[in-house]
């Protein structure tokens, strides 16, 4: 398992108040505005004017500028270094993306995201030193083929191409059963990490607790035994 995605957990963990978010296409302003519509100091640059005027005039940022982010001294005249998460919103010039990440890297921004557009501009980006980098278009891909084949899943957080964390419906046949007679981890080579009923999180459930109809388990495992789980 590549340990390396739980950078994105760590990186949620990461007590942020601030964002900075490069490149303001559909991506990048849609990250743009959820962070800032949460009540956070967001700042977001691009080097067309007019993509940086019309976040201003849809007040979806705190500040934002024109810049091109290719330019180091312009990265640092514009303040870029001293935040602690940057996103590199740039997809489609993978040139502008590569470079835009390496100097954040050698001006030692702590954590660093990326969106890439393809899998080869994915591993330059972990190359340049990205510490978490996203694939929308590949991951909406998949997340939807799964959708549309085991529906009892209800979110999924991939570690890496194979091992997921998931939150499932408690099947039918584990119903009225505890934990320790379905044997789970032995059957399925699953962990059971939490269960969620009426909306609260009960993390490390003790074996003897039942399982019932219309809760939810959260296990983490390979892909291909959680598919093996009932429904
Ligand atoms: P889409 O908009 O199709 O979802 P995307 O969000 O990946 O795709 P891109 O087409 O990759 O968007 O463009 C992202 C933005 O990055 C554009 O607004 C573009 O002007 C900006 N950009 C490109 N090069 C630079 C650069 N050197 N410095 C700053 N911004 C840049």
């Amino acid at each position: 398992m590549n340990l390396s995605s739980l950078n994105f957990f760590r990186g949620l963990q990461r007590n942020n108040q601030q964002f900075a978010i490069i490149g303001l296409g559909r991506f990048g302003r849609a990250v743009c505005s959820t962070l800032y519509n949460l009540g956070y100091e967001v700042l977001g640059t691009d080097i067309d004017k007019k993509r940086v005027n019309q976040i201003l005039n849809d007040k979806l940022a705190t500040h934002a500028l024109q810049m091109d982010s290719t330019e180091p001294g312009a990265l640092k005249q514009a303040g870029i270094f001293e935040f602690e998460t940057v996103v590199v919103a740039i997809g489609n010039y993978v040139q502008e993306s590569i470079i835009t990440t390496l100097n954040l890297k050698e001006a030692g921004v702590p954590y660093i995201v990326a969106k890439a557009s393809s899998e080869i501009h994915s591993k330059l980006l972990h190359k340049v030193g990205a510490d978490y980098v996203v694939y929308p278009e590949y991951e909406a891909g998949c997340a939807l083929a799964r959708s549309l084949t085991k529906q009892s899943i209800l979110d999924r957080f991939d570690l890496d191409p194979d091992h997921s964390i998931v939150e499932i419906i408690v099947p039918d046949q584990f119903h009225g059963k505890t934990i320790a007679e379905l044997q789970i981890r032995n059957r399925f080579g699953l962990n059971l990490l939490a269960i969620i009923q009426d909306g609260k999180f009960e993390i490390n459930p003790e074996p003897t607790r039942y399982l019932e109809q219309g809760s939810v388990m959260v296990v983490v495992g390979c892909n291909k035994d959680i598919n093996r789980l009932p429904t």
